[in-house]
């Protein structure tokens, strides 16, 4: 594999293209251009790809018809979501898509290898520290040396110094997630594999809680929120399973226990072409409000950023007219309005009470409505089902009723759905 970890603090190092970020957006991102008669240098901040592991790995299935993944990264299938509200149960929901849950660490790693394998050239445990841009070039100054790129991609997350530099700063939510092994007697702890938990709470309404089955006995329990996520994990998982996980740890109901966090940019994708730089994954905040799910979206943005930088390497135009041409506008076509409809939700939830779950879930539990999620209910693009069961009178006068109990609401909710 080409790495590289040398301190170079003579000349620029002079490159086709320079990925800030060797996660999953820059990897596939590299894998795609590498190869193609291009240096391609990818430069991250940590000496280990994958790690730490900042993600719960659930997917659509429709990310195997845009990413080429192993099966042995598939660590296992989803039929069900069981959906709880404080206090009141759960109500179930069949998943007709039947999402995938990912090795995180193998699908980085994985296009990692394909990348380097077609010459990329990666440098780890090296930071991007400054953006500066030339006539015919960007100079990327990193804490080892300076790279001088004819493109830039910054796919360096929701804190992107690529980003920044182009005056895009994003809100974010941070999630606290543990990952462990429910042993043989691990009572709670030893969910149904083929079905996953979203918590809500209105104390937690930035987003939920979660529970996933990981392949085996594998369990990943999480909770994302803007302050507070030590305590309102704490609270889900005693909630959950009956006692914190260090102590069932003790007592041997679960192993191998680890901890891990990360940020989850909230808002909507804002510009992500630029002259000679294109932004790409939480970096460009493509990622959906109502979930924190990332990975399709990227996908499908890593795929177009690709084809506008052959593109323009193809044409020698590298103007943010061209990228935003090619990237940004098929990407928002494809992508806008639904991640509008997941901020409206978002924001939406964030007004809930008890009594809206409540009410919530028991038009959810009617069997026409569970039909039509079972049906049309999409994780990624959600508009045609959200429409659909804005055909249900009962949901209908909810909904309407909702929006119109405090102006807010109704204001904030159209000025996303109306941006
Ligand atoms: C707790 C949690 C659970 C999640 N669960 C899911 C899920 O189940 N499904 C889903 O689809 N999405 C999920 N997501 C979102 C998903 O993980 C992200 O959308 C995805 O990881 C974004 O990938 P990325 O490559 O754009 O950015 P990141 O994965 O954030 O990677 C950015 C990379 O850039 C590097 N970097 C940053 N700054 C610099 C710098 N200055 N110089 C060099 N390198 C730098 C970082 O080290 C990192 O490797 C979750 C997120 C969190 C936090």
């Amino acid at each position: 594999m080409a790495t590289d970890t040398t301190n170079r603090a003579g000349a620029p190092v002079e490159c086709d293209v320079v990925i800030v970020g060797g996660s999953i957006a820059g990897n596939y991102l590299a894998s795609m251009l590498a190869g193609r008669n291009l240096s391609v240098h990818v430069i991250e901040a940590h000496e280990t790809v994958g790690l730490p592991m900042k993600c719960a790995g659930i997917v659509s299935s429709k990310i195997l018809g845009i990413m080429d993944i192993p099966k042995d990264l598939i660590l296992n299938r989803i039929s069900e979501a069981r959906v709880f509200s404080k206090g009141k149960g759960f109500i179930s929901v069949r998943i007709k898509d039947r999402p995938v849950v990912v090795d995180r660490i193998g699908l980085d790693r994985h296009f990692m290898g394909i990348a380097a394998a077609r010459g990329a050239t990666y440098h780890l445990g090296e930071r991007a520290t400054g953006i500066e841009p030339r006539a015919d070039r960007v100079l990327v100054t990193t804490t080892r040396g300076t790279y001088a790129a004819r493109v830039l991609a910054g796919c360096d997350g929701a804190h992107s110094v690529v980003a920044r530099h182009s005056g895009i700063v994003h809100d974010f939510i941070t999630g606290k997630q543990a990952i462990f092994q429910a042993s043989a007697r691990g009572g709670a702890f030893n969910v149904n594999r083929s079905c996953c938990e979203l918590h809500f709470d209105p104390s937690w309404n930035d987003l939920f809680g979660w529970v996933i089955p990981a392949g085996g006995a594998a369990l990943r329990v999480g909770i994302a929120a803007r302050t507070h996520v030590a305590d309102l994990f704490g609270t889900l998982v005693r909630r959950r399973f009956g006692c914190p996980l260090e102590e069932a740890d003790c007592r041997g109901l679960i192993g191998g226990v680890t901890f891990t966090g990360g940020t989850i940019p909230v808002g909507l994708p804002t510009g992500c072409a630029r002259d000679r730089v294109v932004l790409v994954g939480d970096a460009a905040c493509q990622v959906k409000a109502s979930t924190g799910g990332g990975i399709v979206m990227l996908a499908i943005a890593a795929k177009l950023a690709a084809a506008a930088i052959l593109h323009a390497f193809a044409t020698c135009d590298f103007s943010r007219r061209s990228f935003t041409r090619h990237y940004q506008v098929p990407f928002f076509k494809r992508a806008r309005s639904s991640l509008k409809m997941h901020l409206a939700v978002h924001v939406a939830v964030k007004h809930f009470t008890d009594n809206d779950f409540s009410r919530l879930f028991s038009l959810a539990g009617r069997p026409s409505i569970k039909r039509e999620l079972a049906r049309t209910a999409d994780m990624d693009f959600p508009i045609r089902f959200i429409l659909r069961i804005l055909g249900e009178p009962g949901f209908y006068w909810w909904v309407a009723g909702f929006l119109l109990r405090d102006h807010r609401i109704l204001r904030e909710v159209l000025g996303i759905l109306l941006r």
